[in-house]
Order: C-alpha cells, then sequence, then structure tokens
C-alpha cells in the first residue's frame, strides 16, 4: 500500500468555530487520526440554564464527526427545538438556540464538570463517544471569557454574538481571566511534538487571539513552523464579524490586517487568490505567501486546501 504523503508529520491546528472547524475536518481526512491535535478557542463559551456551553468546541467536534448542521453552521444537522419551543411557551430566554440533540451534549459536559473532571477530560469523552479520531483540546481548562466593550457598553461574548447579532459597534476587547488562565500540560506537550502549527481561517481578533494570549503559548510557538489561512476573501469575512470588527477599530477590513494580528509568529500565510494583489505586502511582514483558493465549499475542498496547507509547511521547513 503507498504511504501516505503526509503519514509523518505531526500537526497542531489551532481553530475558532466554523472557519476553524472546516479546516480542521479537511485536515482529519488527509492525516492519520493520532497526528493532528485541534486546540480549540474557549473564550466564546458560557453559563445558560447553569449549563457549560462550548460553541466553538462543539462546532468542531460536531464538523469532525460529520453531524454539524451544513445550514446554520452551529448545531446538529436535523436537530429539532422542541425545548426550545417550551421555553418560549414559558417566557423563558431564548435567544440563545438550542436544539435538543445539541442540548444533550451540554447537559453530558456540564454532569461531568460537576463531577469534578476538567474541561480537557470531558472533551475527550465526547469526541470518544462520537467516534472521533483526532484530538480535540480545548486551549485551557481554566476560566477564560471575552467582553466585547462597545458603544453600547460592555457585552458578554454572546450577547453581543446572538443575542445582539453583532450590531453594536466595537470599540475593543478585554479577556478576562488572561492573568490566571494556563494552556493545558495536553496543548503544550502537543506544541512540542508538532512538525507544524496550523493557523485556521479562524477570526485572529476573538477565536485566535485568546488562545495565543495564553502565558507561554506565543514563545513556544515562535520556534515552530507555522502557517495561517487566511480568514478574509476579498475584504470581507466569509462568515461573521470580522470584517465589521476590523472596519469599526479603524483598521482595514482585509488578509493583510489578519496577518498582521499574527505577526511575528507566522513563517507562512495563505492568501485568497482574490487578493494576489496583497502578496508583497504581507510578504513585507515578514512571512511567504501562498495563493490559492481558499473558499471551502464542500467536504473534498476541504481536504484540497488542507494538503494544499501541510505541502505549504513542508516546503518552509526545508528552506
Ligand atoms: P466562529 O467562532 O464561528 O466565528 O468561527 P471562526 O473564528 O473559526 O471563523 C470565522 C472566520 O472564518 C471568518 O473570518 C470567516 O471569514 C472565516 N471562514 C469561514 N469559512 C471560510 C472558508 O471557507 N475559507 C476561508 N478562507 N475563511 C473562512
Amino acid at each position: 500500500m503507498a504511504l501516505n504523503e503526509f503519514d509523518d508529520l505531526k500537526i497542531v491546528a489551532l481553530a475558532g468555530g466554523v472557519g476553524g472547524a472546516k479546516l480542521a475536518h479537511g485536515l482529519a481526512g488527509v492525516l492519520p487520526p493520532e497526528n493532528l491535535t485541534v486546540i480549540v478557542n474557549v473564550a466564546d463559551d458560557f453559563e445558560l440554564y447553569g449549563l457549560t456551553i462550548c460553541p466553538d468546541l462543539d462546532t468542531v467536534m460536531y464538523t469532525l464527526a460529520g453531524i454539524a448542521s451544513p445550514e446554520t453552521g452551529w448545531g446538529i444537522a436535523g436537530d429539532t427545538f422542541h425545548c426550545m419551543e417550551s421555553l418560549i411557551q414559558l417566557s423563558a430566554p431564548a435567544w440563545f438556540r438550542l436544539g435538543d440533540r445539541d442540548l444533550a451534549t451540554h447537559l453530558a459536559r456540564t454532569r461531568r464538570l460537576w463531577d469534578g473532571e476538567t474541561l480537557t477530560q470531558v472533551t475527550r469523552h465526547l469526541c470518544a463517544s462520537l467516534g472521533i479520531g483526532p484530538r480535540i483540546l480545548p486551549c485551557t481548562d481554566d476560566l477564560l471569557r471575552t467582553i466585547v466593550e462597545t458603544d453600547e457598553g460592555d457585552l458578554e461574548f454572546q450577547e453581543y454574538f446572538v443575542r445582539r447579532k453583532c450590531d453594536p459597534a466595537v470599540r475593543g476587547f478585554i479577556l478576562r481571566g488572561k492573568e490566571a488562565a494556563l494552556p493545558t500540560r495536553e496543548f503544550l506537550a502537543a506544541l512540542e511534538e508538532a512538525d507544524a502549527v496550523v493557523f485556521c481561517p479562524s477570526n485572529p481578533l476573538v477565536s485566535l487571539g485568546p488562545i495565543l494570549a495564553l502565558p507561554g503559548v506565543r514563545e513556544r510557538i515562535a520556534g515552530a513552523n507555522t502557517v495561517a489561512v487566511t480568514p478574509i476573501i476579498g475584504g470581507r469575512a466569509v462568515k461573521g464579524p470580522l470584517a465589521k470588527m476590523f472596519s469599526e477599530l479603524g483598521r482595514e477590513s482585509s488578509a493583510v490586517e489578519a496577518a498582521r494580528e499574527y505577526r511575528p509568529l507566522l513563517r507562512g500565510f495563505v492568501l485568497d487568490r482574490e487578493d494576489a494583489s496583497r502578496t508583497g505586502e504581507i510578504e513585507s511582514l515578514g512571512m511567504r505567501v501562498e495563493t490559492a483558493d481558499t473558499l471551502m465549499r464542500d467536504e473534498p475542498g476541504r481536504r484540497e486546501l488542507a494538503a494544499r496547507v501541510l505541502r505549504f509547511a513542508q516546503s518552509l521547513a526545508a528552506e
């Protein structure tokens, strides 16, 4: 049997929700499962009805398990909303949409957390139950929360993102807990072993930013072979508020600004073909640039982009 081209590569992928999950799924399609570790943002997590909800971890888990809802980008395909309908009838808060099967994840997670397991242990159990091969790890087991500073005051991330539909103008971010939160032992060990670290096309400000803000993480990544995929195509975000956030913060909504966020950690940046004219600007930030069609339209598209990213990382390692 022919050896798979990437069989010897150990990869750590940093991911938020939707964009991160898509590339992580592509990587899972081209790497042996034991060679992929996906490190996921937890600063979007929150509590509702006493339940611990981890939107980015859930999106990555459901996507890698092949059960994510393709229409919404969150939740489980074909889920029902009977509990939600009853909550509405009871005049209980219903701004965060919770599907019935999705709710089971939050119940199972919260019970284990109450029993004293760490989020890393809980996530391992959930992934095993869902038949997921690659390792999915929260970046920290400690409390880490993004607070969005807006022209209407400070908002918890999900209040801003879901309840207020990203409407208030963003002035900045506070990362609550960042003084005390530590990256997990498992995260640091995976970095130690990695041949390359892939920054998925996630929001650099609120998805990968919190992972990189954990003490010691930037220092450890600085020596690694690192490649990012642009989260911005043609000046626009494929999904989510990144372009709006950049412009409200007085920055250009562009792949160049996304690349700038990761300086000086990146060796390589995968830029969309649509933005090829910006290649020189990104190279002047000290990174090599590869242009590709980065819009992941379907599962083969995810795998194709993942293979492209890995070949780029291999070429950087050979330099
Ligand atoms: P969130 O936590 O659900 O907002 O998800 P992420 O932070 O992981 O991803 C949001 C970013 O992913 C946005 O900036 C999107 O533009 C980007 N994104 C989503 N799908 C794609 C894609 O197919 N290709 C690229 N290049 N970026 C994407």
